[in-house]
């Protein structure tokens, strides 16, 4: 019986708890939208569409011609901690696809009105199937016959309805949740240093208003070359007095972390590669828009690292900071993905000594007289 304000302790139902759960994987617009282009990225596509219907508030549907999903896999598609990306635990620290948690989907059933993929895979293109995904992650229907080429398409329908405050304050703040998404898709399209196994991706994110009127946002051209995504977000100008950065650092690695880790040695060799505004050639920003940092390809937050490099501009041009794409290599086993769950926040080992390394090569390469041609792609 109650007695007083004790109560006993019982578990939250399944249901509510998966709600409260959810509602943290992914928090607003640019979160749902960073996951379904993430898994279009691990499913291997080479073309990516994103359509906002109404900024999104009516509908999201990010189309890819990647792997598509096996009939076989259409029931563990919405279920929490179904992913095909990590065999076991041992994998993670190695982990190169951007999922590994297998939490987004489920996550995103229980935030949208409803959810419908649309997949092919080699064995049955050009047919593919249609699937309806319930609030719960379970198939609630499925049609098996579709034109369709290899590929998936995801479409969120009603995103946060049945979180009616966070509906509300969604509908409330579109005007900056939409350019927010459209950043972060930025971010995706400058991806540094296409390599054979991560080639060249075309994005094309575009905007349908409630009459079907089209607008092209954004549209890389797949080519893979940094420059050439560079021109497809801000314009050719955008490439003036922009340096090639190639960098090789030595940083040393903090010998408590490395007898924890169990690594013999006393450095780690960390890769810079991208673009950087040379100040000699006074073409800073004054806001920080245009800079975006990776670790091995993933976009991430690195304010710290981001300071330090401005630091280091300020001494040449005092009022503004570069344009700076910047991919840093680092060996798996050196940082910790796994911090945050929009995975943006990155543990490094010797954060500190990374930025310590770091800021003597960008000097030198501040006062290298060479600055290239900008406007003449290599
Ligand atoms: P994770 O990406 O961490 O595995 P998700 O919930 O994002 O978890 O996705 C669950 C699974 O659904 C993935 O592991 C993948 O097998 C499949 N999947 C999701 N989106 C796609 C896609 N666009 N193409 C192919 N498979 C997909
Ligand atoms: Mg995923």
């Amino acid at each position: 019986g109650s007695c007083g304000n004790m109560s006993r302790i019982k578990a939250i139902d399944h249901n509510s708890a998966h709600r409260i759960h959810s509602g943290q994987v992914v928090l607003d617009l640019q979160g749902a939208i960073k996951e379904l282009v993430e898994n279009s990225l691990d499913a291997g596509a080479t073309t990516i569409d994103v359509r906002f219907k109404n900024q999104g508030l009516d509908s999201i549907e990010v189309l890819d011609n990647g792997s598509g999903i096996a009939e076989e896999d259409w029931p563990s598609i919405g279920l929490k901690h179904h992913t095909s990306k990590l065999p076991s635990l041992a994998d993670l620290p190695h982990v190169t696809t951007f999922g590994f948690r297998g939490e987004a989907l489920s996550s995103l059933c229980a935030l949208c009105e409803s959810i419908t993929i649309v997949t092919s895979t080699k064995q049955t293109e050009p047919m593919g199937a249609v699937i309806h995904l319930g609030r719960d992650g379970k198939v609630i229907d499925s049609e098996g016959r579709i034109a369709r080429p290899r590929g998936t398409t995801v479409t969120l329908n009603g995103l946060f309805v049945p979180l009616p405050v966070r509906r509300k304050e969604f509908e409330r703040t579109i005007k900056r949740e939409f350019p927010k998404a459209l950043t972060m898709l930025q971010a995706y399209a400058l991806v540094p240093a296409a390599t054979v196994t991560k080639p060249g991706v075309r994005l094309k994110v575009e905007t349908v208003a409630s009459k079907g009127k089209r607008n092209v946002m954004l549209a890389t051209d797949g080519r893979g070359s940094l420059r050439s995504s560079v021109i497809s977000v801000w314009g050719p100008k955008a490439l003036e007095g922009v340096l090639d950065l190639d960098l090789e650092l030595q940083v040393s690695v903090d010998p408590v972390m490395a007898r924890r880790e169990g690594l013999d040695v006393q450095s780690q060799s960390v890769k810079v590669s991208g673009l950087i505004s040379s100040a000699s050639w006074g073409q800073g920003r004054s806001s920080t828009d245009r800079q975006f940092f990776y670790i091995n390809q993933r976009p991430c937050d690195l304010k710290q690292v981001g300071r330090a490099i401005n630091e280091v501009y300020k001494s040449y041009n005092t009022h503004q900071v570069p344009l700076a794409v910047l991919d840093f290599q680092l060996p798996p086993e050196s940082i910790d993905i796994n911090v945050s769950p929009d995975k943006r926040t990155i543990f490094l080992h010797s954060e500190a000594n990374f930025i310590a390394a770091l800021q003597l090569p960008f000097r030198e390469t501040q006062t290298s007289p060479d600055v290239p041609n900008a406007v003449n792609e290599p």
